[in-house]
């Protein structure tokens, strides 16, 4: 069989001899003919060459510029590091300084930056901001971090902003927020539902001077120091895949230990997402401190709540109003001797602090003049369950069908970087 490129040329060659040959030429005409057919073979060039412009054009919109990526998203993020400090210290090798405008400057280290005004000293210079760049990582008060760091002055302190690839952000993050030493498949599943909640905030927050706070407001972040192989291995086995409903990334939220039941987010933020319903979870039972108590002052407590607006002096009893399919405290009354007052149970956890009061499934109950709060579970309990997450992992799971159980509905999508 001939290949249909030859074929192809073999009929173009075919039919400009069979027109050539099928002209009959006399003596006078040839010189117009040869002047015809010389025009008529530039005509054809300068078309074919146009063509070829044009492809080449093409070709050069494609590769150079590239397609419209499908689901494009950046890959760096913006982490809030340190927020209104005095000052900052940073240390480290071949650091490279710049200035808010890019200009380089010559500064020793360890250089010490401070507020001044609207901005920031450092070296005996004022700057708006200090830009510090690393082939390796910038120590910031000890702690090193990869990326790109920026120091500006903001409210009463400076805003110390790290920038960061965020597969390089994930790796510092799992020893934060899990342990690597985790069974790997819910190392991953914490890699992809960390992955995710990044890239959610980032374009929630895409005008906003940073994306993600570094604490629990957000995912504690602590920088470059406690990467490890194991959660290296576990963001490469998952790289760039995210968990998406409907075709768009989802808000990720996950927690410690539900306690025997993850709760719908809308009893918590009044956000209701649907892939987000609160899900039926034994898995946790097991795990340490699932069970906690804590004993407050009474007058610690009063106080604690009139801060947030509510009158109670003389605190007699705390009780359930109503409750959740998940157990958890809707709303609660606080008796006391002015009377009675009524709060979410989610305000309560907030104002008396959510380390404290682990989870809004407790019961409370006077003894003497200290209020004794019996809980079970730990976190606000939307989303994946860690603890539970784990045991579903050593009972031979994957990190897709764990995810899929605290998350129905959703899938895996991989993101695309423009
Ligand atoms: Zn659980």
């Amino acid at each position: 069989m001939i290949p249909v490129s030859a074929q192809v040329r073999s009929v173009q060659r075919t039919s400009v001899a069979a027109e050539c040959g099928s002209q009959p030429v006399s003596d006078k005409y040839v010189d117009f003919t040869i002047l015809f057919w010389s025009y008529r073979q530039v005509w054809k060039r300068l078309f074919a060459m146009v063509n070829y412009l044009l492809l080449c054009s093409l070709l050069m919109t494609l590769f150079v510029i590239g397609p419209e990526p499908v689901n494009a998203l950046p890959l760096t993020i913006r982490v809030a590091v340190q927020k209104q400090v005095a000052a900052v210290r940073l240390t480290g090798e071949r650091l490279q300084v710049r200035d808010e405008k890019g200009a380089v400057l010559d500064v020793g280290f360890p250089l010490v930056a401070r507020r001044s005004g609207n901005s920031v000293s450092a070296g005996g210079m004022r700057v708006k901001a200090l830009k510090v760049s690393s082939p390796g990582y910038l120590r910031i008060n000890g702690k090193g971090y990869r990326g790109t760091t920026e120091v500006t002055a903001s409210g009463k302190g400076l805003l110390v902003i790290n920038e960061i690839d965020l597969e390089e952000y994930l790796v510092g993050l799992i020893n934060c927020e899990i342990s690597s030493r985790w069974p790997m498949e819910v190392v991953k599943a914490q890699a992809v539902i960390a992955r995710s909640y990044a890239l959610f905030q980032r374009e929630a927050r895409k005008n906003q001077p940073f994306h993600l706070e570094s604490t629990v407001m957000d995912q504690v972040y602590n920088g470059c120091d406690i990467e490890d192989g194991r959660a290296a291995a576990a963001v490469a086995a998952t790289r760039h895949e995210v968990l998406t409903y409907n075709g768009r990334v989802v808000q990720a939220f996950f927690h410690s230990r539900c306690g025997g039941h993850t709760e719908a987010s809308e009893n918590v933020w009044s956000l209701t997402l649907p892939y987000l319903r609160g899900v039926s979870c034994t898995y946790c039972a097991g795990s340490p401190s699932s069970k906690w108590e804590v004993s407050l002052a009474r007058n610690k407590v009063e106080s604690l709540l009139r801060a947030g607006g509510y009158q109670v002096r003389g605190i007699r009893e705390i009780r359930p109003v109503n409750r959740y399919q998940s157990g958890r405290i809707a709303d609660l009354e606080v008796q006391s001797d002015v009377g009675s007052v009524f709060m979410p149970a989610v305000v309560f956890r907030k104002l008396a602090g959510y380390a404290v009061i682990r989870s809004t499934d407790f019961e409370a109950r006077m003894m003497g003049d200290s209020l004794l709060f019996s809980g079970n579970g730990n976190g606000h309990g939307v989303g994946l369950c860690q603890w539970g997450a784990r045991q579903q992992a050593e009972e031979g799971r994957s990190y897709r069908e764990i995810l899929s159980y605290y998350y129905p509905g959703v899938g895996l999508g991989r993101i695309v970087a423009d």
